[in-house]
């Protein structure tokens, strides 16, 4: 399979590793949003959420709370944002998935955690919540 992501992993591709263990591996973005942007990924190819295993979804986020612990402290952070795409759709370049932690400072300029609030529908709300229980 060609995958940048595994290729990491295997190290055929090289990269700036932060952390390592038997089914997650970490690496600093080289498109950093910020100081300190951090990729975790999970060692076992999954393209997504869709498809990751509930045993590595359980080890990545493991490894990420850890992380994000470090990373605030190594850079100082006042905050982390943690993200994770699924699907073009959602804006994901890269399908090995992949969570990254963002360290955030007050007035950093970066808008990825601004939306405009405005007060939904509580009806359509109730609606669209009727349609996701009937999934599970
Ligand atoms: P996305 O799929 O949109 O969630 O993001 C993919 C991320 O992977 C981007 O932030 C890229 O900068 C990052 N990326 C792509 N190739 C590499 C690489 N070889 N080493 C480190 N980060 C990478
Ligand atoms: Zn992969």
């Amino acid at each position: 399979m060609d995958c940048i992501f595994c290729k990491i992993i295997q190290g055929k591709i090289p990269s700036v590793k932060v952390y390592e263990d038997d089914n997650v591996f970490a690496f600093m973005d080289i498109n950093p949003i910020g100081t300190g942007h951090t990729l975790v990924v999970p060692k076992t190819h999954a393209e997504d959420i869709f498809e990751i295993s509930e045993q590595d979804a359980i080890e990545v986020l493991r490894a990420v709370r850890i992380l994000s612990t470090a990373i605030k402290k190594g850079v100082q952070a006042d905050g982390i944002n943690i993200l994770q795409l699924n699907g073009k759709a959602a804006g994901q370049v890269v399908p090995h998935l992949h969570v990254h932690i963002i360290p955030r400072w007050f007035d950093d300029g970066i808008t990825i955690s601004h939306w405009p609030m405005k007060a939904g529908d509580m009806d359509k709300i109730k609606e669209v919540a009727e349609k996701i229980k009937v999934e599970l």
